[in-house]
């Protein structure tokens, strides 16, 4: 890690489990509890940089295996790195890869050196190492690498899950010994549901010690309780003063839990890859905007948003873009989407940060994760 860099973590308030704080990087700071949208090929899917500001978003994930693949990390190295290739000026976390690895690629095979595998865009072979994984992430400019780590799938036994704890601290030592990159990289903490293999896992890495800690290995189909559970467990086992990241989660209501619980810093599809389904988070419950029932209704989207979509556009108008397959619905209903995830981590942190946030969580629950509120 370059001693100069301007990577820092300070805790601003806390309340219970919950705390408030600010992230800062070379590229800007970031006010957690944040939630990163998912840049997946380097770009959020169908907004700008400015809608994404505009959202009220500070930090993206962009992802590694992707970005590597095509158009490929020397490439986006010559053109001046992720940032500037995707004019995002902001901070940028990249993954490791191997998630995607594991998901999207075939002919995957795991040893103690790495994953090799082919890609799922035209079967080449190649092989992800700790090493090679800082290197990607090295050369896209990352102000936060995260380090190559196994992921056991759900179910698991113990003995698979134990194993995995230990090739991913090996895995983490190798990846911290090889970074040479602009940002900071991440540990990531894994242990399935044992509380046991949890805190060696968390232990093991906080002795090679490293900037941020992530908790990996969730949402991996496990019930919300289990998630809830093991994010909380976790969180508290890492130390006050860095960032956690919770890998993956969720639904809004997952995120109120691991807020809850500890955690600063989140990333998920849901309300982009939501967004293009029709399917829209509300202050008053969760909208599918394509039911006949919206095709006369002239309110927004959500009375209580802010956002672009909210101001100028109707049901009506968005259910008729969806159904028409107007491209447009992509881009109208991913910027409210985000705009409400963005606006629930801004009043989590007011909360927070205002001591009130046991109470806020519980007017959340009781009306926040509403079903369809009409009909
Ligand atoms: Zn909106």
């Amino acid at each position: 890690m370059d001693a100069l860099s301007p990577f820092s973590f300070r805790l601003l308030a806390a309340d219970g489990g919950a705390r408030a704080g600010r992230l800062a990087t070379a590229h800007g700071e970031v006010a957690t509890p944040a939630f990163m949208p998912v840049g997946t090929q380097a770009t959020v899917k169908a907004v700008t940089p400015e809608d994404l500001r505009a959202c009220g978003a500070e930090i993206l994930l962009c992802n590694t295996y992707h970005l590597y693949l095509r158009p490929g990390h020397e490439l986006i190295r010559e053109l001046g790195g992720l940032h500037r290739f995707m004019h995002w000026d902001g901070p940028i976390l990249t993954d490791s890869g191997g998630f995607q690895v594991f998901s999207l690629s075939s002919l995957r095979r795991i040893d103690e050196e790495g994953v090799r595998f082919r890609s799922h865009l035209d079967g080449s072979a190649h092989a992800l190492t700790p090493e090679k994984s800082m290197e990607i992430q090295a050369a896209l400019g990352s102000d936060v690498a995260m380090v190559l780590d196994e992921c056991p799938p759900l179910p698991s036994s113990r003995e698979e899950v134990e194993e995995a704890v230990r090739r991913t601290t090996a895995w983490a030592a190798r990846s911290l010994e090889a970074y040479r990159g602009p940002g900071v990289p991440f540990g990531i903490v894994q242990g399935g549901t044992y509380a046991d293999l949890r805190e060696r896992s968390a232990r093991d890495l906080m002795t090679l010690g490293f900037p941020g800690y992530a908790i990996g290995g969730v949402s991996v189909g496990e019930p919300p309780e289990a998630i809830a559970t093991v994010a909380r467990t976790t969180a508290a086992l890492l130390p006050e003063d860095r960032p956690r990241y919770l890998m993956g989660v969720g639904r809004p209501q997952d995120l109120v839990e691991a807020v809850a619980g500890g955690c600063d810093l989140f990333d998920c599809v849901m309300p982009t890859r939501n967004a293009r389904n029709g399917a829209l988070f509300t202050s008053e419950g969760r909208i599918n905007i394509k039911r006949e029932q919206y095709r006369r209704d002239e309110r927004p989207l959500d009375p209580a948003c802010s956002c672009e979509t909210c101001r100028h556009y109707s049901r009506a108008y968005l259910r008729h873009l969806y159904v028409s397959n107007e491209i447009l619905a992509s881009r109208l209903h991913t910027v409210h989407n985000l705009a409400y995830y963005l606006g629930l981590m801004s009043r989590m942190r007011e909360a927070i940060a205002e001591g009130r946030f046991e109470a806020w969580r519980h007017v959340f629950h009781a009306k926040g994760t509403a079903p369809e509120s009409e009909g």
